[in-house]
């Protein structure tokens, strides 16, 4: 499907500039303009606007007049403004051209990629990289998602309709959700009807499952619309930094609409409990996925909410023996299984699934 223009930009940016040859190059373009050229250390580095306005810092050792880094500013919806870098290391000559055996990028602080070459070759058949016709035709993404609502016990809805999966709880006097995940889009149209479900009592809370971003995506959103923040402690600092973060390449909601971020930890469990309902959240011990994985358990309905560690439509087999060991280690009963990924289960059906995986119903220890 067509992508959003910063997606493009990003590529772009990404494959054209983030190699020696594509960003000398451009950098040699009459069209481009050079600025605020500087010493730093062993490096010459110089900011260049292209021809075709994308903006990048170039980094050149003094010495050898290699380029050494290219960086670019880009946005991403848990961090913000990142600054995207990628090094050029292990030189070698091709075809009278010195070309880097080495590429790693980090994005912000954090690295996402090292790419060793296996063979720099000049002047190759490329395949057609251009984008098909019927993509480049088909409309631009839609800014927004659908939230489907299905009762799976009293007060106790599942709101799905796109890849993650939110939980709406109702309390006597309030209404907790778990999950705000994947982006502002997501989060906000979630948060906007579970409000809408249940209008007379205030959304004050959002348990969050686990820190990976696909996850955690929502929780800026979830702040700028007053809620308050529950994760497991592990969570905490990373939290903190990605609610201070900028946001000025995109304008989130939170940037848009400032919240002070308030935050509430669990460590081993929890309980959220008033007359008519108890909620117990568990930290799930063990996990190969996610160290501040907690799951959420409702002993009245014998419901079990949990991410990734068992997705009905694409279980991993990796992940359910530890997810078996912390339902023995908890001594909770489910019946129904109503997963942040895929559709509700009933437990038979989650045992039909551990049969075919051939994964054992029980641990021994
Ligand atoms: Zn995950």
């Amino acid at each position: 499907a067509r992508q959003p223009e910063l997606v493009a930009k990003d590529r772009r940016v990404e494959f054209l500039l983030h190699h020696p040859v594509g960003i000398v190059r451009a950098a040699l373009d009459p069209a481009a303009k050079l600025s605020n050229p500087r010493k730093s250390g062993t490096l010459d580095v110089v900011d260049v606007t292209t021809a075709q306005g994308d903006t990048l810092t170039l980094a050149v050792d003094s010495t050898t007049h290699l380029p050494v880094s290219v960086t670019s500013m880009s946005y991403n919806a848990n961090l913000g403004d990142v600054a995207i870098e990628t090094a050029f290391a292990n030189y070698q000559d091709v075809d009278g051209l010195k070309l880097p055996g080495r590429l790693t990028t980090k994005t912000d602080k954090y690295p996402t990629a090292d790419i060793t070459v296996a063979k720099n070759t000049v002047n190759a058949e490329a395949a057609d990289l251009a984008a098909p016709a019927e993509v480049k035709s088909g409309p631009a993404p839609s800014p927004t998602a659908m939230v489907t609502v299905e009762e799976v016990g009293k007060g106790i809805w599942f709101l799905a309709g796109g890849s993650h999966n939110s939980v709406l709880v109702e309390f006597a006097d309030h209404m907790e959700l778990i999950e705000a995940p994947q982006n502002d889009t997501r989060a906000l149209a979630v948060i906007a009807k579970a409000r809408e479900l249940k209008s007379d009592k205030p959304l004050t809370k959002v348990l969050v499952s686990h820190h990976h971003f696909d996850h955690s995506g929502g929780i800026r959103a979830a702040i700028s619309e007053g809620l308050t923040l529950v994760t497991h402690e592990t969570n905490k600092t990373l939290f903190e930094d990605l609610a201070q973060r900028k946001h000025s390449v995109v304008q989130d909601a939170l940037a848009k609409n400032p919240k002070p971020l308030q935050i509430e930890t669990v460590g081993n469990e929890a309980v959220v409990k008033d007359a008519g309902r108890t909620m117990q959240i568990y930290h799930v011990d063990g996990s190969n996925h996610a160290e501040s994985m907690v799951m959420v358990y409702f002993p009245a309905e014998r419901l079990l909410v949990q991410a990734d560690l068992y997705k009905p439509a694409n279980p991993n087999a990796a992940r359910l023996p530890n997810l078996i060991e912390n339902i023995q280690k908890r001594k909770v009963r489910v019946d129904r299984h109503v997963p942040l990924h895929g559709p509700v289960t009933s437990q038979a059906q989650f045992t039909k699934v551990l049969e075919t995986l051939k994964v054992p119903a029980a641990t021994s220890n």
